[in-house]
């Protein structure tokens, strides 16, 4: 005890490795994450910082970024130089830093390819350089992290590189946010990582259908390992949900956490919402939702008319976001007399054909996609939906859902995953299991039969939905958990 009474307790120290963090730079729900779990971990007294890579996209962002005037060497083939950046998470004390170096991280996108799910020797290269150069960064940096928490391949390279450097004191977390993109690296890529020695037993076992996983790299040199739903904690060790390493996961499941994700109600709280044309809350319900909707029946050009259902989407056009399904069911559900707007952008094919829709049914005023990536609209379409599809083929946790909640947008999800954490059929959403068109139609047929301002089931419904609590409060005290198992397990194998 201090003279003031008070115990002073050391803070942790955690330093989160990443390839995205809002509203720095984003393309899913990953970078919500990385923006909004360090704000909440700070508030429950850790030391956390941030480090992703210093994209183009990030030089040229309003953000306020200064140089550390700190500059370090990383050896990749030959030796690079690399610059760190500082800036703090807005709304917090949080430092971010970027890493810049022009040959790897600061040239292109973020990910080189539209297709989430196809990774480019290029962009694999680009993330195994940044994993290597995370690690240099600590070597050369005064503060020693006690935990460096890694997410998904883009930094699965890290706890290797990590344990393999004698940094001895962090321990170290990997989480799994998709398990379907795993970062397969051609052999080749071993030369540039000398301080992973070939000769390891893990790297021998992996290499032996030449390639390295990056993703398995994570999983199995971590000290504990989690993902981002209870649900998907379970799935991943099935051969149906584990994308072949479910049997790699299952020996590891004792070190296997699933931990929900939160949303940031600093951000989207439709009562403070400066990116909407009229706020509301709780109070106002379904009923403070109207202008919205007629706002944006306007916009997109759909019949302006707040008296038929508008479904919402917003999503990365991906095979796993059910897409597939929600197009064949696409003709079925407007002839329920409902809307539907689609905001994407992704994989061509897909792209593609929601272009084609775009020009069939332009003459309805009851369907438009618009393919691009726009934070904006998408808050204007939170606000302005009903309900909310995502029929998601598999989910590790999903943020749209939770968002659609507290925006009064009742979620129509497939029972998988975090969609089956969160949402509560006939509570505060819909919920179906197969993944059929024909299912799909069902539930839409179900939740369009329940809308209506005026009926007090949907009203309620609405209202349970808006205050769902998916804060991080919750979830942060769970990942500090995490961390100090992490460094138990740390010290045990250093005992
Ligand atoms: P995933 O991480 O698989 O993409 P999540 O549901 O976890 O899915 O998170 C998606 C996040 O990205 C949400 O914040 C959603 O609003 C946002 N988002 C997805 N597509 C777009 C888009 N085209 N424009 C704006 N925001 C988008």
């Amino acid at each position: 005890m201090g003279k003031s009474g008070k115990s002073k307790k050391k803070k942790l120290k955690v330093l989160i490795a990443a390839s995205e963090c809002a509203p720095f730079v984003k393309v899913g729900g990953l970078a919500d994450v990385v923006g909004s779990l360090p704000k909440a971990l700070e508030k429950i007294n850790v030391d956390v910082r941030v480090v992703i890579p210093y994209y183009k996209e990030v030089q040229s962002s309003k953000f306020k970024v200064q140089s550390c005037n700190s500059k370090f060497k990383v050896k990749f083939g030959r030796a690079e130089e690399v610059g760190v950046y500082e800036s703090r998470l807005p709304g917090s004390e949080v430092p971010i830093y970027f890493l810049e170096n022009q040959k790897y991280l600061s040239g292109g996108g973020v990910y080189f390819s539209k297709d989430a799910f196809v990774s480019s020797q290029e962009e694999i290269r680009r993330f195994a350089f940044f994993s290597k150069a995370v690690v240099e960064f600590i070597k050369v940096s005064e503060r020693k992290p006690d935990v460096v928490h890694c997410n998904d391949w883009h930094t699965g390279l890290v706890p290797g590189l990590i344990k393999s450097s004698k940094l001895g004191h962090s321990a170290t977390v990997f989480t799994i946010h998709n398990l379907a993109n795993q970062g397969f690296a051609e052999l080749s890529i071993l030369k540039n990582l000398n301080s992973i020695t070939p000769e390891s037993e893990l790297i021998r076992w992996d290499a032996e259908d030449d390639n390295l996983d990056l993703m398995l790299q994570g999983v199995t040199a971590a000290d504990v390992v989690s993902t981002v739903s209870p649900s998907y904690a379970k799935e991943i060790l099935t051969p149906e949900f584990g994308e072949g390493l479910h049997q790699v996961l299952k020996a590891r499941e004792a070190r296997l956490f699933g931990i929900l994700n939160g949303i940031d109600y600093q951000i989207w709280n439709p009562e403070m919402d400066q990116k909407i044309e009229f706020n509301y809350g709780l109070k106002e319900g379904p009923a403070g939702k109207v202008g919205n909707k007629i706002y944006l029946q306007k916009e997109l050009g759909l019949t302006v008319n707040p008296e038929v259902p508008l479904i919402g989407v917003v999503t990365r056009l991906a095979e796993q976001k059910g897409i597939d399904i929600l197009l064949e069911a696409l003709k079925g559900i407007l002839a329920f007399g409902a809307q539907l707007v689609i905001l994407g952008v992704g994989d061509p094919k897909i792209e593609k054909e929601l272009r084609i829709k775009n020009e069939e049914l332009r003459e309805k005023g009851s369907f438009k996609a618009i393919i691009r990536f726009d934070e904006e609209l998408a808050h204007r379409i939170y606000a302005a939906s009903d309900l909310f599809l995502m029929p998601s083929k598999f989910e590790p946790c999903g943020l749209v859902q939770i968002i659609a909640m507290r925006y009064g947008a009742l979620p129509i999800v497939r029972e998988t995953g975090g969609l089956k954490d969160t949402v509560e059929d006939a509570k505060t959403g819909f919920v179906f299991r197969e993944y059929s068109a024909e299912a799909l139609l069902e539930v839409v047929e179900r939740a369009a039969g329940r809308f209506g301002v005026e009926n007090i089931e949907f009203r309620q419904m609405i209202s349970r939905a808006m205050q769902a609590d998916f804060s991080w409060e919750r979830s942060a005290g769970e990942y500090l958990q995490l961390y100090q198992r992490a460094l138990e397990y740390k010290n045990l194998q250093s005992a």
